[in-house]
């Protein structure tokens, strides 16, 4: 995107908005220490942190969603209290979350105006009958701006993840009270590339206006893009602030207070683990091997495959300890092409074989019995139960095996869990009773991998495995993919990432319009070579 240069306001010397020694505890424990952050009128700070930073946090304080034990917040140089999301509101402050929570049942017009739908007349006392026309022609008006591409009419379980938060943002717009500061917790995460592009048009004109616009992402491309200024936070702190256009490396090495290809190139290798129980007590030598299958056999290999019109005439082997990347642009069909190996979209010709078999893998429990596991795109569809615990969360499917015999160990259940939570890195604060929706969103992702592990699948899909996962998490959950790879898994990356495909990528796939339009070897696809074969 080439942007020309937008006439700035000047800096003035009072900040927009200042946070000062913001402090919040939860049970007991501290994650914000004493947090220092000021935004400029017409300035976009990027506000980057691992995951668990304190990111979130920090701003549900701004938002009024959580109330902070120390430290204040002046708008204006004038002290704030916020006391709920609707004060914030009312000063002009407007939070736009990476959970959308919007109403599936409602159209567009609806949740754009909630709460503020015009009126039909204006007499006594207070006319009940909404306005319509009027509601449809100010959200119309809003979409357009954005350049939206659904009607006002759509109801939003219609819309895809992208089409989603683009209404969010319409709804920031339109609100009463206009917005002067603008926080946006990933908002690109599941955007296109066109969507991307009209948002930061967007972020262009609301800065020519004056609006200050914090922003949460992992992307670093864009954050250099995009921001003025980069603001870190490390497990509570501040740690560190710099202008927008230094380098990739050195943003990376700040946030993570490590030098992450030092480590890549010291790193040790991965001890053998078990993937569960049963797999543990079978014999670790392959000489009594039953199947008389060379050990490189494929695990996976399709036959011209089909369905409907996402993709068409796929074939492909994959082999264990291969990890094949799928690569394409939106839309391309890669990523219903492992829906469809999953049993959640039908193969309509074609064949699918598992270890030299054919099977006809037609829902996701036939496609657990075969041992393939899918991990999609979107988490809240993964089955994560927020109400329970990271273990329950972990273990359910065992759970379930465990309850069925009518005994449950208590003890064995915890052991299990800890064990894979130590397996996978994630650190808890009050240990595996915690939980689930305190993670953050790659933590969640590492629980989501180790469940799956811990059902003991041979065949794993993974679709846009680090969306919305900030760096450090991501090459955890690299690391963790490649010792699953020399464990003996077989791995499908799904991803329209380039940067992740050619990080992980053993071989790729490329697809345009659903149909495999290329394959390269990892090691000599670029950048170039891939985006040249995905956009015919
Ligand atoms: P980020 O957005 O940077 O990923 P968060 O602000 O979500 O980080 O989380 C910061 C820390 O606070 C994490 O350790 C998280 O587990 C914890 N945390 C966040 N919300 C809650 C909550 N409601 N209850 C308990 N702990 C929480
Ligand atoms: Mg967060």
């Amino acid at each position: 995107m080439t942007e020309p240069p937008s006439p700035l306001p000047v800096f003035t010397s009072s900040p927009l908005l200042a946070m000062r020694g913001i402090r919040k505890s939860f049970a007991g424990t501290e994650v914000l220490h004493g947090v220092d952050l000021a935004l400029q009128s017409g300035e976009v700070l990027a506000l980057l942190g691992e995951n668990g930073a304190g990111k979130s946090t920090l701003m549900k304080i701004l938002n009024g969603d959580y109330t902070k034990d120390a430290g204040e917040i002046l708008l204006d140089g004038l002290l704030m209290d916020f006391r709920s999301p609707r004060d914030a509101q009312r000063a002009g402050i407007r939070v736009i979350y990476q959970e959308l929570n919007d109403a599936a049942d409602l159209s567009v017009t609806e949740n754009v105006l909630l709460g503020q739908l015009p009126r039909r007349g204006n007499s006594f006392p207070f006319s009940t009958m909404v306005d319509w026309t009027k509601a449809r022609a100010r959200t119309a008006e809003v979409l357009s701006s954005l350049r939206a591409d659904f009607s006002p009419d759509t109801p939003m379980r219609r819309l895809s993840v992208g089409q989603r938060q683009i209404v969010e943002i319409a709804k920031a717009l339109s609100a009463t009270t206009k917005a002067r500061v603008l926080v946006m917790d990933e908002p690109t995460a599941a955007l296109t590339p066109r969507e991307v592009e009209v948002l930061f048009k967007t972020i262009t004109s609301l800065r020519a206006q004056g609006v200050g616009i914090i922003y949460i992402s992992h992307r670093l491309e864009e954050v250099r893009q995009i921001a003025q200024r980069v603001m870190l936070l490390r497990d509570g702190n501040v740690a560190g602030i710099v202008a927008a256009d230094v380098s990739r490396r050195d943003i990376v090495r700040m946030m993570v207070g490590r030098d992450l290809e030092a480590q890549r190139e010291g790193e040790a290798p991965a001890e053998p683990f078990a993937l569960s129980d049963e797999s543990a007590r079978q014999p670790a030598t392959s000489s009594v091997e039953p199947e008389p299958r060379p050990p490189d056999a494929p695990a996976l290999e399709t036959l011209h495959i089909s369905s409907g019109r996402a993709f068409r005439n796929v074939s492909f082997q994959l082999r264990p300890r291969e990890i094949l990347g799928m690569f394409g642009l939106l839309g391309a069909g890669h990523l219903q092409v492992t829906r469809a190996l999953f049993g959640i979209r039908s193969i309509d010709s074609g064949k699918v074989l598992i270890n030299g078999q054919r099977v006809h893998v037609d829902s996701p429990r036939a496609a657990q019995r075969h041992g393939i596991g899918l991990v999609s795109e979107d988490r809240k569809l993964e089955g994560l139960v927020p109400m329970m615990s990271v273990g329950d969360n972990l273990l359910f499917s065992h759970w379930r095996a465990v309850s069925s015999g009518g005994v449950v160990s208590k003890q064995l259940h915890r052991t299990r869990a800890e064990h894979w939570i130590n397996r996978i890195g994630v650190r808890l604060k009050t240990g595996v009773q915690q939980p689930i929706a305190t993670l953050s969103g790659g933590n969640q992702q590492k629980v989501i991998l180790a469940r799956w592990l811990e059902a003991g699948v041979k065949i794993l899909l993974l679709n846009e495995p680090t969306r919305g996962v900030d760096v450090g998490a991501r090459k955890d959950i690299y690391a963790l993919i490649d010792e699953l790879r020399r464990e003996g898994l077989a791995v499908i990356v799904c991803s329209s990432d380039l940067e992740e495909i050619l990080e992980v990528s053993d071989r790729v796939l490329v697809f345009a319009k659903g149909n495999v339009v290329a394959e390269l070897a990892g090691a000599t696809a670029t950048e170039e070579t891939l985006l040249a074969a995905a956009s015919v």
